[in-house]
């Protein structure tokens, strides 16, 4: 097999990820097949890796784990991650592993078009910004100064809310009373749309977070800012929807983003005790594994936030979110890890981002990482020192700051390790998934052609086929079913052939079950059982005389 490498060097532009995908899935056709859920708004393919091994099954005939990144346009290191996971896997792979059990679906980039604008320009956009209708007096980002990036512009002004960081010049801080001068407005590098003259600027367009347009609880704007129209309103989401509720063997799911580093578990709103107490203790248990695995503090996301801004009314919480979608909707222990950010990398825990009193704390934390990384000679990877510009609109201003993708996500050589760390969280989360299994096969001829079958269809994974509690009310997970086949001239003697066998429980849950046939002296195939286990695989199983 010759299995593409992965360097982690930089963020891959989509024509890179694309490369990567059609070179790992014809590296080991066997194992990988590449697909699409749809196209995105711009019409790149919403590519999805099938890893499994196909000569055992088809991918939905097992138990399934969906991995997707890059939802928001920014987070690039989710599909790094993600692919670092869709390589490993294959490159793993043994006779009798994982694969020949289960299947693994893997959109590393659900948001190409926002991946590709923020991957190409370093421009800022959450998951997408509509700007078709232009409006006056509105600031719309581009690379005024022909250096290829979209940065910051900085323009002095008396009245300015914004000021030089007296420690650090390069960086802006929000101006306080004490604040020396000169002040400053800070704004995105670009141009204004019908400007007035005036310094009452709007920005860019309106903006979607297509985490906040999953299916549960989803409000409009003003409850919840970037919801979208309705749910699954954005055409990528509607992909990501419609595939995952046409698949019935998802066990987990797994969302890749950068922030603050975290292990992000349900609820997006309401809290713990929202939550039945048994599917608490089972998605903390398994969140406590995925801590153990990268180093990530666990964090409810309803509580990933900063702690200054006090706690929260559990009604502003996140509305239309994944985690409760994944949750309620689904009944699936789902989880979210922020992989984290330059200030990560710098060494700044989410403990001190999120615990600064003020917005000053964390403006020095800011400084630090920047005199790390000057330090660690990565000054010019992450910041870009200001130059001035003659902007044709405000005239003298000076463009430079972050580079926001940097920023934004953790550097290359700790995204490696971070991506070696969620690939063992993910085997671990998989190995609870449910197994399903026919045993205790026994026939029994008890004459005149008539034969007695017993069977007992055991589940040996620690979830049950619901998953969870939850999951036991909801459609979405299919309850375990036996179908009969009956070869020619073997006759059901039994009032009953199919058989609902219901959810079964984890870890041995079983059911037995029993059978009366009549066959002729020359059958030696008395049946065959389908069973449809979903979260647990389908599959046959042959009776014997
Ligand atoms: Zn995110």
């Amino acid at each position: 097999m010759n299995i593409p490498e992965l360097p982690f060097e930089h963020f891959y532009r989509f024509a890179e990820v694309e490369a990567f995908v059609k070179e790992l899935a014809q590296a080991a056709p066997e194992l990988v097949k590449l697909g699409e859920i749809g196209k995105s708004r711009e019409g790149r393919p919403l590519y999805m890796l099938t890893i499994t091994d196909f000569s055992t099954g088809a991918a939905e005939d097992k138990p399934a784990y969906l991995i997707h990144g890059n939802i928001h346009s920014m987070e690039l290191a989710g599909t790094h991650a993600a692919l670092y996971t869709a390589r490993q896997l294959v490159a793993d792979h043994k006779k009798g592993g994982l694969l020949e059990q289960m299947a693994f679906y893997i959109i590393p980039r659900l948001n190409p078009d926002g991946a590709e604008f923020c991957v190409t320009t370093n421009g800022s956009c959450r998951s997408r910004m509509d700007i078709s209708e232009k409006v006056a007096n509105t600031l719309y980002q581009a690379d005024m100064n022909g250096d290829g990036m979209i940065l910051n512009m900085r323009s002095e002004n008396p009245n300015g809310g914004w000021a030089k960081n007296p420690k650090d010049p390069r960086l802006m801080v929000g101006r306080t009373a004490d604040t020396p001068g000169p002040y400053y407005d800070l704004m995105p590098e670009g141009s204004i749309y019908k400007w007035d003259g005036s310094r009452n600027l709007k920005f860019h367009g309106r903006t979607f977070d297509w985490n906040r347009n999953w299916s549960y609880n989803w409000k409009p704007e003003p409850e919840q800012w970037g919801a979208g129209d309705f749910p699954f309103s954005e055409t990528e989401m509607h992909a990501i929807g419609e595939f995952i509720h046409s698949h019935h063997n998802l066990f987990a799911i797994l969302g890749y983003h950068t922030g603050t580093n975290g292990v992000l578990r349900p609820p997006s709103s309401g809290s713990d005790d929202d939550i039945d107490k048994w599917d608490l203790k089972a998605m903390h248990r398994i969140a406590e594994i995925a801590s153990e695995c990268t180093g990530f503090p666990i964090i409810p996301v309803y509580n990933y936030y900063f702690k200054r801004i006090g706690e929260r009314a559990k009604d502003t919480r996140y509305h239309g979110h994944f985690q409760d979608f994944g949750y309620r909707n689904l009944g699936l222990y789902v989880y979210e890890f922020e992989l984290g950010t330059m200030l990560n990398s710098a060494g700044i825990t989410t403990e001190q981002v999120f615990g600064t009193a003020t917005p000053q704390d964390l403006d020095e934390l800011y400084r630090q990482a920047l005199a790390w990384a000057d330090g660690q000679g990565l000054h010019d990877k992450v910041f870009c020192d200001w130059k001035e510009y003659h902007h044709p609109q405000l005239g003298k201003v000076e463009i430079g700051g972050w580079i926001s993708q940097h920023l934004g996500n953790p550097l290359m050589p700790d995204l490696q390790k971070i991506a070696a760390n969620t690939y063992e969280f993910t085997l671990k989360h998989a190995a609870f998934r449910p197994q399903l299994a026919v045993e205790n096969v026994a026939v029994e001829a008890i004459g005149g052609g008539n034969y007695r079958i017993r069977a007992r269809v055991i589940n040996h994974g620690q979830f049950p086929t619901n998953i969870s509690n939850r999951g036991s009310q909801l459609n979405y997970h299919r309850p375990v079913r036996v179908e009969v086949e009956l070869p020619d001239g073997v006759k059901l003697l039994s009032t009953e052939g199919h058989k609902d066998l219901g959810h079964l429980a984890g870890l041995t849950g079983n059911r037995f079950l029993e059978w009366f046939v009549n066959a002729p002296d020359n059958a030696t195939v008395l049946m065959r059982l389908h069973v449809f286990g979903w979260t647990g695989g389908n599959f046959m199983a042959t009776i014997e005389k």
